[in-house]
């Protein structure tokens, strides 16, 4: 079974996309519910024990139960120094869940996607791992390898 960040979760607004990628990449739960209101986001943050991640000085404000977080930031790499306090490095959590909609990994046998995956991939790699509701398939290549790189060298300068 592949092992994820229990905690803290996520929601994040429409506009940090990027840095969701890169929270699901570390293994947290980082959920966008797009094109939901406000009103609505923190209805579900409050309901899933999430915290919210805005670019929005007004939402960061409001009064709630919910911790609300301002993203300052543009750039997804200073967004997540910005949040570096709140999360961890974990090698064994990379690539846990689906960068795109956020499900969980699973581990799939590479005789199962051999015909979807490219014949060099597949002769490099071993390891491959499947979101069950997208579809997705990831393996620990060059590009694993760079994020990997980048996201490392933000927490050690963090
Ligand atoms: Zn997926």
């Amino acid at each position: 079974m592949i092992l994820s960040h229990s905690s803290p979760r996520f929601l994040l607004r429409d506009n940090l996309g990027k840095l969701a990628r890169e929270l699901r990449f570390l293994g947290y739960d980082a959920a966008i519910y797009p094109h939901t209101s406000f009103f609505n986001a923190l209805r579900l943050a409050q309901r899933e024990k999430r915290i919210l991640l805005t670019r929005s000085q007004a939402e960061a404000k409001t009064k709630t139960e919910v911790k609300c977080l301002l993203i300052k930031s543009n750039f997804w790499s200073q967004q997540l120094t910005e949040i570096i306090g709140l999360i961890s490095f974990q090698e064994e959590f990379l690539f846990s869940r689906c960068a795109k909609c956020n499900k969980k990994l699973y581990e799939i046998d590479k005789s199962k996607i051999i015909s979807i995956v490219p014949e060099y991939i597949c002769q490099y790699h071993s390891e491959f791992r499947i979101c069950r509701t997208c579809g997705s398939i990831y393996w620990q290549g060059d590009h694993y390898q760079d994020i990997k790189l980048r996201i490392s060298r933000l927490f050690e300068e963090g």
